[in-house]
């Protein structure tokens, strides 16, 4: 009998290891808990003028506010990531919406996907020019279609459908972007041989401020949502999709582990399926959320020449910025209404 117990308590105490992972970083700290990003790239103070600075960091806050005000009201995380993300969409400053990037061809196209951590639903849409808030085109793909990802025409056609808000394409012209667009074809017209040409290419890639926005929100009933929307990278041709709208790579969630949105240069993201693989790392290896995120951006990510970062939440309310860039647009808030907004590497 006594034998036969102490089985038991054996069995017990692993099983509860199991379930309850006593690393730090990974105990229960928030009753819900939201975060947000507006892109990473070359960020550099020396670059910013303090009126900048201020706008940025005003609408990041808005942002995070709106969403964390819906999650102390009892609202859920669908409803606080589409409503933080439409603030920043809503603004010039980020490469989403409004602010949306140019294309080679002087056109604005965008990328947006949401995933739902509890059923493991996505949605997502590809390369749409005149949506005026992606983010909720990508939610109705999840919930009012029996698809993941539209694209194009057909993607605009069903946002239509659907009641949201078309715009003409004019609404997402910015000075600013366009300015940048121009800035990057004079310097591809200049006499380059293709060595030089590529390196170019990569070290403007590299330079360019990427500003794409994402939000990944757990709510008071253990769900988890991440959400993402891009104008994608200035100059980009032949239709080209990034990683925001594919699921794993540039949003991911699963309420057994985390929510992720990432931003930085789409190729590499996809390549090293990044929001996934974080998921993954906890999933299989019982890594935290912090150590996967880690693994991922510092080691996988730039050992392959990738720029950019993440924003995640765990299922127990602990939030992670991981980039491997000079800067990023982000900011966090917990149940207590703590809240951090940052810019640069600190
Ligand atoms: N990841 C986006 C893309 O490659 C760009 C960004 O995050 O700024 O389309």
């Amino acid at each position: 009998m006594k034998r036969f117990s102490i089985v038991v308590a054996v069995l017990f105490s692993f099983y509860a290891c199991k379930e309850t992972p006593q690393k730090e970083e990974q105990k229960q700290v928030n009753e819900f808990a939201i975060v947000i990003h507006g892109g990473a790239g070359t960020i550099l103070k020396k670059n910013m003028t303090p009126e900048k600075e201020a706008a940025y960091k005003a609408k990041l806050e808005e942002s995070i506010k709106k969403g964390y005000e819906i999650l102390q009201n009892g609202g859920t995380s669908m409803q606080a990531v589409e409503e933080a993300i439409h603030i920043m969409e809503d603004s010039p400053l980020f490469n989403a919406g409004k602010g949306a990037v140019f294309t080679h061809d002087e056109a604005n196209e965008m990328d947006a996907s949401i995933m739902d951590g509890k059923t493991l639903n996505a949605g997502a849409i590809a390369g749409v020019k005149d949506v005026r808030n992606p983010i909720s085109a990508a939610k109705l793909v999840m919930t009012n279609s029996p698809h993941v990802m539209l694209a194009g025409a057909g993607a605009s056609q069903f946002a239509k459908e659907q009641g949201l808000e078309i715009v003409d394409p004019s609404y997402f012209y910015t000075k600013r972007r366009f300015k940048s667009l121009q800035r990057i074809k004079d310097k591809e017209k200049t006499e380059l041989d293709h060595d030089e040409k590529q390196s170019f290419y990569d070290e403007d890639i590299k330079d360019s401020k990427f500003g794409t926005v994402g939000c990944v929100a757990l709510d008071k009933y253990g769900n988890i949502v991440a959400g993402t929307s891009t104008g994608g990278m200035t100059n980009k041709r032949w239709n080209r999709i990034g990683d925001a709208p594919i699921i794993g790579a540039g949003t991911y969630a699963n309420n057994a582990t985390c929510g992720v949105s990432s931003t930085g240069w789409g190729e590499y993201f996809i390549r090293a399926m990044v929001a996934h693989d974080i998921s993954a790392l906890m999933d299989y290896k019982g890594m935290s959320l912090k150590e996967a995120a880690q693994e991922v951006i510092q080691n996988k990510l730039t050992k392959l020449g990738g720029t950019g970062g993440i924003i995640a939440v765990d299922r127990n309310g602990n939030m992670v910025f991981e980039f491997n860039t000079a800067g990023m647009y982000r900011a966090s808030m917990n149940s207590k209404g703590d809240m951090e907004i940052k810019i640069y590497k600190e």
